[in-house]
């Protein structure tokens, strides 16, 4: 993660930290050093700050932090007594820990498959999980819609299916915390949000954090008392089985500083994609986000046709331009994974995606003549 590149071929950032800390360095390093000085490193007053802050900036009532996304998606099911013979459904086309956390608990998560446009999770395809599990003889209790690249999933098609069900909605918003679903920001909706303070997520830390958002003073308490040891009245009280999963003071710290100047960085994030896709969408595939979204842009990922990304993933290479491909293999494939149900044989558009799909750099501070070397390479590998 380096520094914007000057020359005509020097390499370009994916994730430019380096320039963002060139604007809130300083800030950040004296809100660390207080930190230091004061030698509150668990539970400083800087973690109460920021889970005020988070919640009101989502327009959750309660923010629990924690010590990841991967972390917040487990408290949740274990608060929820989610347990060996529950389904829990996840879209195929994520990052691994959404499904990573339901066998820690002894569930199965079942595998859904997502919509070609805005590649989340489809709700047809989630009808059909529901009753593969149903006929497998699991309970279905939770479904864990991921707002994938930015993107809020479809929730006026999936809330109604989990009413329906008795499902309880973990949203995962890892990628997506700061975008809105019909002018609510990601955080408010479903049961309970699980998010990643991963420092490339779009609110990232200086390390490993994460929080959920909750309306739910109840489930509140409890998470509270499993990210420390299911600490009862105290710490030496232990009322239930928990785990270490707290945010360290000095990552909190640095998040007061980065939330500060997010609303700002998420319109920066809006205005590069709207000039990507105004630039790309005569050559590739470019991002469709629903009309009652908005995106936070944790990835600028685009379409191509079959055998053609990795190809231009070379030269781009090759003229210091990096790409990523997110997701290779989908979940329901993966060697760890392939044994657990999946709501048909096979889930054609994730699998279609896994050939299809590239993603360019995408940040905050992104400024137009590097994004015009961008696009200038990649309309050049494209056209030879
Ligand atoms: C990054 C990510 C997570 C996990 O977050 P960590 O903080 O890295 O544990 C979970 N779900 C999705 C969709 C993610 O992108």
């Amino acid at each position: 993660m380096t520094s914007p590149a000057s020359g005509a071929s020097a390499p370009i950032a994916f994730i430019d930290l380096a320039a963002q800390r060139a604007r809130i360095g300083r800030r950040v390093d004296d809100a660390v050093q207080a930190v230091l000085a004061s030698c509150r490193f668990i539970n400083g007053p800087e973690v109460t700050e920021f889970e005020q802050k988070l919640a009101a900036f989502a327009g959750a009532k309660y923010a629990v932090s924690c010590s990841s996304g991967t972390d917040a998606l487990a408290l949740l099911l274990m608060a929820w007594g989610v347990k060996a013979g529950d389904a829990v459904f996840c879209p195929a086309f994520t990052f691994c820990a959404t499904a990573e956390v339901v066998p820690w608990v002894g569930a199965t998560p079942v595998f859904v498959d997502v919509k070609e446009d805005t590649f989340n999770m489809d709700p047809e395809s989630l009808e059909q999980a529901i009753q593969v599990a149903i006929e497998q003889g699991l309970d279905p209790r939770v479904v864990i819609p991921v707002d994938l690249f930015g993107q809020p999933a479809d929730y006026d098609a999936i809330l109604p299916i989990a009413e329906k069900y008795g499902l309880k909605v973990l949203c995962d918003t890892a990628q997506g915390f700061g975008g809105t679903w019909n002018n609510r920001r990601t955080g408010s909706i479903g049961d309970a949000t699980a998010t990643s303070f991963f420092p490339a997520k779009p609110l990232g830390a200086y390390g490993d954090g994460g929080a959920i958002l909750t309306d739910n003073e109840e489930l509140v308490t409890i998470l509270k008392s499993l990210r420390e040891h299911g600490q009862g009245v105290d710490k030496y009280q232990n009322v239930r089985i928990g785990m270490t999963a707290r945010l360290d003071t000095i990552q909190a710290a640095v998040l007061l500083e980065k939330l500060a100047i997010f609303e700002d960085e998420i319109a920066a994030r809006e205005k590069v994609a709207r000039r990507y896709s105004d630039l790309l969408k005569d050559v590739a595939g470019v991002p469709v986000v629903d009309p009652r979204a908005t995106s936070v842009w944790a990835q600028y990922t685009i379409k191509l046709a079959p055998g053609v990304r990795d190809g231009l993933a070379e030269k781009l290479k090759a003229e210091g331009v990096p790409t990523a491909v997110y997701y290779r293999l989908p979940m329901h494939l993966q060697p760890a994974y392939r044994h657990y149900p999946s709501a048909g044989a096979i889930l054609p558009v994730c699998e279609a995606l896994a050939e299809e799909v590239i993603s360019l750099p995408m940040h905050a501070y992104l400024d137009e003549a590097t994004q015009d070397r961008i696009v200038d390479a990649v309309k050049r590998a494209l056209a030879a």
